[in-house]
C-alpha cells in the first residue's frame, strides 16, 4: 500500500503521540488524533486558571540541543519552536546547601571535589547515549532488523560503545562507589534527587545507563518555552494539520473493535466509530485495561501497575520573589527522609516577560512532589471528606518546606490551587494518575510499541527510553518505524 492510502488513527494528543502522528504525516501517512480533553499536550500542557497560564507537569524543556531529539524533530518537520536556553537549568537546594545546574559543573565539583572523576565519566557516557538516541533507538530489540540495527549503531560510534558495556548491568549507586562517592549523604541525596525526577527511581534502583543521561540535563541545555510548555503540543498539532492529518478534541476513545489478532477501528464516547489500519495507543498499558472489551493484561510482559504519580500546586506567586531566589526553577529537599511524598519538590515559576502567563507583576507557579496513588485512592473510597483531608495535609507539608527553605515565600502567595493522582487520572486518562513513566532500573524487560495486536501499537512515556520530552520523542520514532515496516511487510 502506498504512504497515502495508509490510514492511522492515535489515540491521545500527548507529546509521545503528536510526534509519531505528526512523523507519519509528514511521510504521507493519513493521521488521525482522537484527543479525550479540549486541549493537547496531556502530561506537558499548560491550562487556564483564574488568570493564570499553568503548567500542568512537564516545566522543563529539554532535548532541544543541537542534534537533541526535540531539535532533530523540529528540523525535519519544519516547526521552529519557541524556546529560549535558560542560562541556569534549576538551583538545587538541601539544609544550607545551594547548587546551580547549569552547563558547567565547576560549582559542583568546587562542593564535593571528590566527584570530578564521576562527572568526567559521566560527560563520557552521556554523549555517546545522546549520539545513539538522535535517531530511531531499536531497543527493546523485536527481531532480526532491531538486533543489526543496534549492532550498526554501535558499530558507528567504535570505540565508545564498548565503554557502554560495564555500565549497563550496573546500578547508579554501584556506580557512585565505584568512585567512592557512595559513602557522602549529601552528594548521594543531590544525585537521588536529580535521578528521581528523570528516572523516576533513586540511585539504589536506577540503572547507571540511565542515570548518566538523567544526570546530563542541565549541561545539555534547558529551555523555557514561550507561552508555556504546552506550546510544544500545540505546534506538534499544528504540524499534523499542516501535512494534511487531523486533531480532534473532545473524542474519548472507549472500545477498540478487533478481530483476532487486528483492530479493526475505534468506538468514541460521543457515538462516533472510525476505521484504521493502524493504532497508535498514547497511553499506559494500566489505562488500555480500561478501554471496554480489551485487556492488556493478556500481554504476558505486561509490567505491574506500580508507579509514581504527582501532587501538585499551582500558585499565582509577586513576580519579584523569584527575582530574590535568583532561579527560576528550584528543586528542594527536605533535611532527611526518603525523597518524594513532600520530601522533595519541584519548583517552577513562569518566565519574566512571559505575556499572558499570570496578572501583572505576578508569575504562574507550578510545585510537584511525587506521591504514592494508593493512599489518595484508598481516601476516596472513604469519601470527598477524607480525600479532602488528605489534600490540605499535602498543601500544608508542601508549603511547610518552601517555608523552611524561602521563609518570605508565604507573604508572596496570591493564590492556591491543589491536584492529586486523582486529578491526573481525570485530565489524562492514566490509571491511578501514574504518570513519569517507569522506573528506570533496568536496559532488560522495557517495554516496546508492539503489542499482540499486528497492527496496535503504543507510544509514550510507558516505552522505552521512558519520560521527559526527548524521551517520548526518541520512543514515538520507534514507533513509527515499527508501524510502517507492520505496514510492508503486511501490505496494508
Ligand atoms: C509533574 C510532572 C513533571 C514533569 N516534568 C518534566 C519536565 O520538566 N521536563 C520533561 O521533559 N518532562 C517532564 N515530565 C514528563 C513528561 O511530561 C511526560 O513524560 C510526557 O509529557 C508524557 O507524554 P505521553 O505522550 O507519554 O503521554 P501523556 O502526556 O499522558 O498524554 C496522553 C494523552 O492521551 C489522552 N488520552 C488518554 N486516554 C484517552 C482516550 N481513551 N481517548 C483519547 N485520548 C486519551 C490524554 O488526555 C493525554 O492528552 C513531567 C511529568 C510530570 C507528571
Amino acid at each position: 500500500m502506498d504512504l497515502p492510502e495508509l490510514h492511522c488513527i492515535v489515540i491521545g494528543a500527548g507529546i509521545g503521540g503528536l510526534a509519531a502522528g505528526a512523523l507519519l504525516a509528514r511521510q504521507g501517512v493519513q493521521v488521525v488524533v482522537l484527543e479525550a480533553q479540549s486541549y493537547p499536550g496531556g502530561c506537558a500542557a499548560t491550562f487556564s486558571s483564574g488568570g493564570y497560564r499553568f503548567d500542568a507537569g512537564a516545566t522543563v524543556g529539554c532535548g532541544f540541543h543541537p542534534g537533541g531529539p526535540l531539535d532533530k524533530l523540529g528540523r525535519e518537520l519544519g516547526i521552529d519552536w519557541p524556546v529560549r536556553r535558560e542560562p541556569l537549568a534549576w538551583q538545587y537546594r538541601h539544609r544550607d546547601l545551594r547548587l546551580d545546574l547549569a552547563s558547567s559543573r565547576e560549582n559542583i565539583i568546587a562542593r564535593f571535589p571528590r566527584s570530578q572523576a564521576f562527572w568526567d565519566e559521566q560527560s563520557r557516557l552521556a554523549r555517546i547515549l545522546w549520539s545513539f538516541s538522535a535517531g530511531a533507538l531499536p531497543w527493546p530489540i523485536s527481531g532480526g532488523r532491531d538486533l543489526l540495527g543496534i549492532a550498526g549503531k554501535a558499530l558507528a560510534s567504535l570505540p565508545d560503545s564498548v565503554r557502554l558495556l560495564p555500565f549497563a548491568g550496573r546500578t547508579a549507586l554501584e556506580w557512585l562507589r565505584h568512585h567512592r562517592l557512595h559513602d557522602d549523604p549529601d552528594f548521594v541525596r543531590f544525585i537521588d534527587a536529580q535521578l528521581l525526577i528523570s528516572a523516576q527511581t533513586t540511585s539504589r534502583h536506577a540503572n547507571a545507563l540511565n542515570a548518566a543521561i538523567a544526570l546530563d540535563l542541565p549541561v545539555a541545555g534547558t529551555w523555557r518555552v514561550d507561552g508555556g510548555i504546552g506550546a510544544v503540543a500545540r505546534r506538534l498539532a499544528e504540524s499534523i494539520e499542516r501535512d494534511g492529518g487531523a486533531v480532534l478534541y473532545g473524542k474519548k476513545v472507549t472500545r477498540l473493535d478487533s478481530i483476532r489478532r487486528e483492530v479493526l477501528g475505534v468506538e468514541t464516547s460521543d457515538g462516533d466509530a472510525l476505521a484504521a489500519d493502524a493504532i497508535i495507543a498514547n497511553l499506559t498499558p494500566e489505562s488500555f485495561a480500561l478501554l471496554d472489551d480489551f485487556r492488556p493484561a493478556d500481554e504476558p510482559d505486561a509490567p505491574p501497575a506500580s508507579g509514581w504519580s504527582a501532587f501538585m500546586l499551582y500558585l499565582g506567586v509577586d513576580a519579584s520573589f523569584f527575582d530574590r531566589a535568583g532561579a527560576d526553577h528550584l528543586q528542594i529537599v527536605a533535611p532527611t527522609g526518603e525523597l518524594g511524598e513532600c520530601r522533595s519538590l519541584f519548583v517552577s515559576a513562569s518566565p519574566v516577560g512571559d505575556a499572558g502567563r499570570a496578572p501583572d507583576g505576578q508569575r504562574a507557579v507550578t510545585v510537584s512532589t511525587h506521591t504514592k496513588p494508593e493512599r489518595w485512592f484508598k481516601a476516596l473510597q472513604q469519601g470527598r471528606a477524607a480525600y479532602e483531608a488528605l489534600k490540605q495535609e499535602y498543601t500544608d507539608r508542601t508549603l511547610a518546606l518552601l517555608r523552611e527553605q524561602l521563609p518570605e515565600f508565604d507573604g508572596a502567595i496570591r493564590s492556591v490551587t491543589a491536584a492529586t493522582p486523582h486529578s491526573w487520572e481525570q485530565w489524562t486518562g492514566r490509571h491511578r494518575g501514574l504518570v513519569g513513566g517507569y522506573a528506570q532500573t533496568s536496559l532488560f524487560g522495557v517495554r516496546g510499541p508492539a503489542t499482540k495486536y499486528k497492527n496496535l501499537f503504543l507510544t509514550g512515556d510507558s516505552i522505552f527510553p521512558g519520560q521527559s520530552l526527548p524521551g517520548v520523542v526518541t520512543g514515538a520514532r520507534r514507533t513509527v518505524e515499527l508501524v510502517l515496516r507492520r505496514a510492508k511487510k503486511l501490505r496494508w
